[in-house]
């Protein structure tokens, strides 16, 4: 039979809690308990304790937290967003879907980052707020850049879809924005068993707003106050995540230690790695190696029954949905060798060592050419 190493092991992440929980759920389901419960309460206010922030809005996806958070900043027709042109697609959709410009600044070579030097460029009478990706569970630093936010009065929207649990010199990420935005999507790091998301901030009107906005603007039953979306944490996903939150920590210290076996195993290499500070805890959403060989080694380890992929083939510059932009090839070309050159590599937090060993056998017998 052959190897194989899969990306996801969800029956690790559950372990021997799942049949209490799937007694708790079978109660919530008997008893009709479906629409922001107390569970989603529970959750709401562990998470944001985890964040350390004071509040946190469940609500239905990662991209509607990022709808919904640039909402309650007023920001729409006339404004500009400044992103990073190697995220993914739903940090520029949401900034579109609310009806503001998108402004592309390129990556760091070597973080991956948002390039703050550019945005500082890029900043303009328009911009209303930057959003930096904490991309594969790197925190950014954001120190200057929140500094500069408050002098010339923009706001920062942290997209921590990859980051839940990173921390940057002692803070968590998510607590230096205005507002940040997490994606409890099966593949993130906290994971529902479907759709779910949050925003977290320490402000209380923005949190206000946010809970009025994902409930169709509704004050009281049958008092809408605004136009606003229905996307509500599901109380089921909410209790799911309740089950799975306090082993977080836990999981990114081991996604941590398995990204150190690969980077031990492999450092001499052709490869380049995802640089690290000793400032961060790293959230290692994904463990990505970059080489000019990437496509054939990709295909290489698939057929091994190694579950590496490409995190994101396409920047968000050359994708069809943004033709109306003019963006054009060659204009962030960080951002478009990232997207040549980076593999991802299986990380979860229940791989065993065997695994990692077999993974970099792999790719070590690929470039020393004994791959076929
Ligand atoms: C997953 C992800 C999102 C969107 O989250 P969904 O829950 O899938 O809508 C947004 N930004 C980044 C960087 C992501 O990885």
């Amino acid at each position: 039979m052959q190897t194989r190493v899969p990306r996801y092991n969800y029956a690790a992440q559950f372990g021997p809690e799942v049949d209490r929980m799937m007694a708790d759920l079978r109660r919530m389901i008997v008893e009709g308990a479906y629409i922001l419960t107390d569970k989603v309460a529970q959750f709401e206010s562990s998470f944001a304790s985890l964040c350390g922030c004071r509040f946190a809005v469940g609500v239905n996806t990662g991209t509607d937290a990022l709808i919904l958070a640039l909402r309650s900043l007023e920001i729409g027709p006339g404004a500009q967003v400044i992103t990073q042109a190697n995220t993914f697609n739903a940090t520029v959709a949401a900034i579109v879907c609310v009806g503001a410009e998108a402004v592309l600044v390129d990556a760091e070579e070597d973080t991956f980052l948002i390039d703050q030097v550019q945005v500082t460029a890029a900043l303009s009478n328009k911009t209303a707020a930057v959003i930096p990706v904490h991309l594969y569970g790197k925190p950014t630093p954001l120190d200057d850049l929140t500094t500069i936010a408050r002098r010339k009065g923009f706001h920062i929207v942290e997209d921590a879809a990859q980051a839940h649990g990173a921390i940057f010199k002692g803070r968590p990420v998510g607590s230096c924005g205005s507002l940040a935005c997490f994606s409890f999507h099966p593949s993130k790091n906290l994971a529902a068993a479907g759709d779910a998301g949050a925003v977290v901030t320490n402000d209380e009107h923005l949190a206000t707003h946010l809970k009025r906005d994902r409930a169709l603007g509704q004050e009281e039953q049958n008092h809408h106050l605004s136009a606003g979306l229905n996307s509500k944490l599901d109380a089921i996903q909410a209790a799911i995540l309740l089950w799975k939150l306090p082993h977080l920590r836990k999981w990114n210290l081991r996604r941590n230690a398995v990204a150190g076996w690969y980077r031990e195993r492999l450092a001499d290499l052709p490869l380049h790695f995802q640089r690290t500070s000793p400032d961060e805890l790293h959230a290692y959403h994904l463990f990505q190696i970059r080489t000019d060989k990437r496509d054939e080694l990709l295909s290489c380890l698939r057929a091994k029954g190694i579950d590496a992929v490409i995190r994101y083939p396409v920047p968000i510059h050359l994708q069809p949905a943004f033709r109306s932009y003019g963006w054009r090839a060659g204009q962030f070309p960080v951002a478009e060798r990232l997207a040549r050159e980076l593999l991802a590599l299986p990380i979860r937090p229940d791989m065993d060592v065997w695994e990692v060993d077999y993974v970099s056998e792999c790719i070590r017998e690929f470039f020393l050419g004994r791959h076929r």
